[in-house]
């Protein structure tokens, strides 16, 4: 086996997208090894190259002859969505073949150089091929990437550990993509190899000549498609506000991704959306949806640039500010007053109604926030109820007139002026709350790629998804 990594060949501006350039490697590797006849024996497992340039279908081609090489995974993972290079998501890709390390190293630094936008000055791209099963890189290399998806790591570290476990390298320009490349080679052996928390991505290519034009995907199609296969494919749609989340903006290859935790469901419904001509189509084996950035942590000693589940007690009610921000401060409660701490937490604009679950927040509410620590403040993602502040404390009513009393004077209670009662103090009332215990999440069309939707299960308390 042979481990390809890639990393930064793509360009916000111009477009490009690291997964059309892994899936045409593979596709390469495939033709690489074509007979006389022109077949291939390119075989499609959970995630491989669907489908050639030739071939639009999704359907797997008929192994023909054995030298060829085949592709048996094709692997997108997210890195540290805090890193300030990424592009967008901040995807690396990793590629495991049986094509020999010097073929697979040539192939890919041939496409790297071919393709990637590197007139564009924040490109940077890497190539690494390890040789041997991806399964057991060195130690270094798989905590490599298990760092890459949660710190942040140097070029230099990425060379060292390149260097002494003997991989081909190849960079252009400052040679960024190297970090990337090694971390998408150690992230299967990372993150747990077949047994791992794997998620699935089929994604659907554009004509060339389209790119940067409007995309043509019938809405109605996707909708019947992504409720067909809901909850095994997720993300897909964003039921409340009618948006196609699997169709990108922005101006690269691709017409639309389909995620779920099931590699044959993705592809059906990728198989069933009607639009324009799809050129080719590659289905990613990813750690997207998985929350594998977040780390527990005590909100007094968080670091910019990570990701965090944090718990606490909320310490403000929470405030919206100018651009539709919702901020409000999560305080440490150990019961040591002198070390507590408060964090400031964000809702921000985009994603949109789950402010009005922010909103609902009150001072003395227990919640578990997650989210990416930037200037200070936590972004939330996700936050979990684990206790509510169901009582408020008011100005007491007269019990003989119903009137509210006032006050008597400065720590002296209250008394009604009319019928002369008094009352010691405030009294507790109860509050109808909108929220209730459990998790809470942004929509779809705001969930970070890495981040993990609810609907995947597994949280410690019941869930509230958003669909
Ligand atoms: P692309 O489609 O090109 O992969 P992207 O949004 O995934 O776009 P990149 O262009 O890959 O972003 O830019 C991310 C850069 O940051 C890459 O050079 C990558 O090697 C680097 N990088 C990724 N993770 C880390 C990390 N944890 N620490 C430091 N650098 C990182």
């Amino acid at each position: 086996m042979t481990v390809i990594g890639v990393d930064d060949t793509d360009s916000r501006e111009r477009g490009m997208c690291t997964t059309y350039l892994a899936a045409r490697i593979a596709e390469t590797l495939g033709d690489s090894g074509r007979d006389s006849e022109g077949h291939n024996s390119s075989s499609r497992n959970s995630g491989s190259q669907d489908s050639g340039s030739r071939d639009t279908t999704g359907r797997a081609r008929r192994p023909v002859a054995d030298r060829t090489p085949s592709v048996e995974r094709l692997l997108l993972v997210r890195l540290n969505p805090a890193v300030e290079y990424k592009t967008r998501g901040n995807a690396a890709l990793a590629i495991h073949t049986d094509a020999d390390p010097e073929t697979a190293f040539e192939i890919a630094r041939e496409a790297v150089a071919e393709t990637a936008e590197t007139d564009d000055p924040r490109t940077n791209p890497g190539v690494v091929v390890a040789p041997g099963d991806p399964e057991v890189v060195p130690e270094e290399v798989a905590d490599f990437a298990r760092n890459a998806v949660r710190e942040h790591l140097t070029v230099e570290d990425a060379e060292e550990r390149i260097e002494s476990a003997g991989y081909r390298h190849a960079g252009w320009k400052v040679g960024r993509g190297k970090i990337g490349a090694l971390a998408a080679i150690g992230a299967w052996a990372g993150f747990g190899g077949r047994d791992g928390e794997w998620t699935y991505e089929c994604i659907s290519y554009r004509e060339r000549d389209r790119w940067g034009t409007p995309r043509e995907v019938d809405a109605e199609s996707v909708f019947a498609a992504a409720n067909d296969a809901y909850p095994v494919a997720w993300d897909t749609v964003d039921r409340e506000t009618g948006e196609l989340v699997c169709v990108p903006h922005t101006p690269g290859p691709i017409l639309h991704g389909i995620r779920g935790d099931d590699p044959e469901t993705v592809r059906e419904v990728a198989d069933a959306i009607e639009s324009e001509s799809v050129e080719r189509r590659a289905t990613f084996v990813t750690n997207q949806g998985t929350d594998a950035h977040l780390r527990d942590g005590d909100l007094r000693e968080v670091e910019d640039g990570k990701s965090y589940r944090v718990s606490g007690a909320v310490a403000t009610a929470p405030e919206t500010r100018r651009g539709g921000h919702v901020f409000f401060d999560l305080e440490s409660e150990d019961g040591d007053s002198d070390s507590n701490a408060e964090l400031p937490c964000a809702a921000f604009e985009p994603t949109k109604r789950f402010r009005d679950r922010v909103r609902s927040l009150r001072p003395g509410d227990r919640i578990t926030a997650c989210g990416e620590v930037a200037q200070g403040t936590l972004k939330l993602e996700k936050f979990a109820v684990r206790d509510l502040n169901r009582t408020e404390f008011v100005t007491p009513n007269c019990p003989d007139c119903g009137r509210s009393m006032k006050s008597a004077g400065a720590g002296q209670g209250y008394r009604c002026r009319d019928c002369k009662t008094t009352a010691p103090g405030k009294v507790e009332r109860e509050v109808a709350r909108d929220l209730e215990i459990g998790w809470y999440e942004v929509p779809p069309e705001a969930r970070r790629h890495i981040a993990k939707p609810l609907i995947r299960g597994g949280f410690d308390a019941p869930v509230h998804p958003e669909k």
